[in-house]
């Protein structure tokens, strides 16, 4: 078996336990798989927010210990050749949103979001792309070499016959609207994108949601970190770069969906942008929690070197890098009460499993008299393109609804607070109301304003 994925930290996963359950073939990946120890821990009610797909179904079946049987027997044989391409494990694969509620809560952190994106890539191998994933995994594409993407996504969401079409002919779901992107891409403001050699240096990476569909929030950053005495650089591409014009992206939209040869191309772009700062032991910073677990975890796993490991060590999320940067006494915001009303915080699934919550709670107490509360939820069911796919429109909304959906409708007056792009469309979905990401906040709460 040819694996997509880097599995070698597993190399010693399970080695010399005879009862490890280790299956004959995949090699490091299995052994991945066996670090499931089958004590159902995952599979107990109440559940806190392991899970999403077992708690919305109920099914043992759809937790991460019931996939990791259907795993275990694809990798001995005993589901026959194809295994991969086959319906036992698609089924108990399917429901898996990849939000790494089991990577951080279950003992032996066991990665089904990864494991995921291996079993995709080698069913991708097998039966091909649909053109549904090719068209979402190719997003960034899109919105860069066809400008019209944007006004076809808009007059799609206001034409129900269209929506229905979609349906038919790609599979995505008609009671679904889609993200609507902004007018225009974030524009780096022309001075902040030469790379500044000294220790208040920063680095914005701008990813494709921020740029593409929410540049103000790229702007907010830059306007907070730059109002806290940073020289903030937006990540643009290298001059050497194969497509220079075209934004850099992490590749989490191709990493989703299984096609790693694609990721590891805008994987490798970025790499070479970064190659200086790397060096130089620049922090970079960015607003999208799934692009950042991308490049701090999926990437280890994509087998490009020490310089994947270093990007790893030197990227924050947003409000890491504040709280850590305020905790060290680096960085002061003069910042003023927001006006009154409580807000709602939903932490995205990815953010959670970085432990970032933390810095959110310390970067929401430094604007005065805050009154914000943190929802207990599991992944909003959003989890990029899955609560838009035809097929899993109706379970998305079942996942939302667990937590999310009734804590918000429980206090309608309140603010919303989500960093996560899926999160917010499904909130928008939901409730229809907005939510914000922090870096708007803060930048509402800046007493003077920095122009940038
Ligand atoms: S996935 Fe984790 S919690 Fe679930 S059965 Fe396996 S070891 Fe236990
Ligand atoms: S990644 Fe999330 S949805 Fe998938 S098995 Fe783990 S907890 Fe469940």
């Amino acid at each position: 078996m040819k694996l997509h994925l880097d599995w070698s930290a597993y190399e010693t996963a399970g080695q010399g336990d005879a009862y490890a359950g280790i299956p004959a073939t995949g090699g490091d990946f299995a052994k991945a798989v066996a670090v499931c120890i089958s004590d159902k821990q995952c599979q107990r009610k109440p559940k806190g927010v392991m899970c999403p797909s077992f708690r919305a179904t109920d099914d043992v079946a759809q937790s991460p210990g019931g996939r990791v049987q259907v795993l275990k027997a694809a990798l001995n044989g005993e589901l026959g050749e194809s295994a991969f391409a086959g319906k036992a494990l698609a089924e108990a694969m399917e429901l898996c949103v990849g939000c790494k509620g089991c990577k951080r809560e279950c003992a032996n952190q066991v990665d089904m979001a990864a494991i995921k994106i291996e079993y995709q890539a080698q069913r991708n191998e097998k039966q091909g792309v649909s053109l549904r994933e090719r068209l979402i995994a190719d997003l960034p594409q899109q919105l860069h070499h066809h400008v019209f993407m944007r006004s076809i996504i808009r007059w799609r969401n206001r034409s129900s016959w269209l929506a229905k079409l979609g349906e038919v002919f790609l599979g995505i779901s008609a009671k679904r609207k889609l993200p609507e992107p902004s007018a225009a891409p974030y524009e780096a403001p022309a001075f902040s994108t030469a790379v500044i050699k000294d220790d208040r240096a920063v680095i914005l990476f701008v990813d494709t949601f921020s740029n593409h569909f929410e540049p103000e929030i790229a702007q907010a950053a830059h306007e907070v970190l730059s109002a806290a005495g940073y020289h903030v650089s937006t990540l643009l591409p290298a001059a050497n770069d194969d497509e220079p014009e075209r934004a850099l992206c992490c590749g989490r939209t191709y990493l989703s969906l299984g096609q790693v040869e694609q990721a590891k191309r805008e994987a490798r772009r970025m790499q070479l942008a970064l190659r200086s700062a790397l060096a130089a032991g620049t922090p970079i910073v960015g607003l999208e929690p799934s692009c950042i677990l991308s490049l701090r975890d999926d990437h280890l796993k994509l087998g490009l070197g020490d310089e994947a490991v270093a990007l790893s060590k030197q990227v924050y999320l947003f409000e890491e890098f504040i709280a850590r940067e305020h905790d060290r006494k680096r960085l002061t915001l003069d910042l003023k009460p927001l006006p009154p009303g409580k807000t709602l915080v939903h932490g995205h699934c990815h953010q959670k499993a970085v432990g970032a919550m933390k810095s959110l709670r310390k970067v929401l107490r430094m604007i005065p008299e805050l009154d914000f509360e943190f929802i207990e939820s599991s992944c909003c069911g959003m989890a990029g393109s899955f609560g838009l796919e035809a097929e899993h429109a109706d379970i998305s909304m079942q996942m939302a609804e667990l937590d999310l959906l009734p804590a918000l409708r429980a206090s309608p007056d309140a603010a919303i607070l989500a960093n996560g792009f899926s999160c917010r469309h499904q909130i928008r979905e939901g409730v229809e109301r907005n939510a914000r990401h922090v870096a708007l906040l803060l930048r509402d709460a800046l007493k003077e304003k920095t122009p940038c």
